[in-house]
């Protein structure tokens, strides 16, 4: 699935998100890597010109592009004067800052639990006792009697913690998805055509959405402006009536657990009648973006679905006319921010949208 993003803009990319979380970037290391070290990751050299250079820029914190496992995490942490992720636990921290709906906050902090399991350290464990006595103590406070085991170890408190709490973040999922299904289940006795929003982080899907219904959703030049589907009704030109829903921005090595978690997120796009994918073709990367995009449905198998594509940001594009709308299925040039070419985008859905419903009425005589 990587095949199109070159390491160059792969770092690129992490350097705009590891912001998007609020941090400075201070400096680059490249490297490609066709074995990591089970031990380290990087090799031997590699690691110590981390070191230096580590030393030299003082930074806190260092992020890994590819996945560590937890003892290349833990090892690396060791070696290094400074905390070590990798884009995953980036990814994590960013959803987690832009959760908005219940849903949303559950499913990152589930995903977030989740990774925090196996990663917590056994390395340095701390025999602590509660209740401040010693191993066989007596007349200690009787909090911990019955609830651990005498010399129960830090680690194993900690995993049962967080295990509890997985359980527990399940369980409120799984009530939050039954109250979708309901609300799902209403919107089709409406029986409105719905269409999903998607795209790649930071296309302008939030921009788009808000001028095409004015529904005030939230947009910021971050990435990840938008995690929760919001629904909103809007009139096409022919006046037909549409359901148009916002979903979470797809993002190149969106880690395979996230897809899992945001599944019910994503059951939006799996039950659309007709996509509207937005692409920032005013980007460097708008084919790659475009292609994880598809990549993304393809495993979500609505990559077969209707679609229209807005080629936004067609205002910071030096040459419009330059731009090859054939690349792209059912392509309209316009500008979310502008107001450019809206007129055009849906009058392009509704004709999509005909005729994919003309084709439903073949298929069924
Ligand atoms: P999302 O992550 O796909 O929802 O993207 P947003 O809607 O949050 O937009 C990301 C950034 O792109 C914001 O700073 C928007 O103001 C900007 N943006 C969106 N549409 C346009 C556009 O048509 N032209 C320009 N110049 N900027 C845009």
């Amino acid at each position: 699935a990587d095949s199109v993003w070159s390491v160059e803009d792969s770092l690129n990319e992490l350097g705009a998100l590891a912001r998007t979380a609020g941090a400075e970037v201070v400096g680059t290391m490249r490297q490609r890597l066709t074995h990591p070290e089970s031990a380290t990751y990087l090799g031997k050299g590699r690691v110590q010109e981390l070191v230096d250079i580590e030393k030299q820029l003082n930074c806190d914190l260092i992020i890994f592009d590819d996945e560590l496992s937890p003892t290349q995490q833990r090892n690396l942490e060791k070696i290094l004067n400074a905390r070590v992720i990798d884009r995953t636990a980036l990814i994590l921290d960013i959803f987690a800052q832009h959760a908005r709906s219940r849903e949303g906050i559950l499913q990152v902090e589930l995903a977030q639990m989740e990774y925090r399991l196996p990663r917590l350290s056994g390395q340095d464990v701390e025999f602590t006792r509660q209740a401040g006595g010693s191993r066989g103590a007596t007349g200690g406070v009787g909090g911990a009697i019955g609830v651990r085991g005498p010399g129960e170890t830090k680690l194993e408190i900690d995993r049962r913690r967080i295990r509890s709490r997985i359980s527990e973040l399940k369980e409120d999922i799984e009530d939050v998805r039954k109250q979708r299904a309901i609300h799902r289940r209403q919107r089709a006795a409406q029986a409105m055509p719905v269409i999903a929003v998607v795209g790649y982080t930071n296309a302008g899907k939030s921009t788009l959405f808000n001028t095409l219904t004015e529904a005030g959703v939230l947009a910021e030049n971050m990435l990840f402006a938008t995690l929760d589907p919001v629904t909103r009704h809007i009139v096409l030109p022919n006046h037909q009536e549409i359901l148009l829903t916002d979903t979470v921005g797809f993002i190149h090595k969106l880690p395979t657990k996230l897809i899992a978690a945001f599944r019910a997120t994503l059951e939006e796009v799996v039950e659309a009648d007709m996509l509207l994918e937005v692409v920032d073709i005013s980007h460097e990367n708008a084919i790659e973006q475009s292609e994880t995009v598809t990549e993304i449905l393809e495993e979500l198998e609505a990559a077969d679905k209707p679609r229209v594509t807005a080629l936004n940001k067609i205002d910071l594009v030096d040459d419009p006319d330059d731009v090859d709308t054939s690349l792209y299925p059912n392509a309209v040039p316009v500008s979310a921010l502008k107001n450019q070419g809206l007129d055009a985008l849906l009058e392009t859905i509704a004709r999509v949208l005909a005729e994919s419903m003309e084709e439903v009425d073949i298929l069924i005589p």
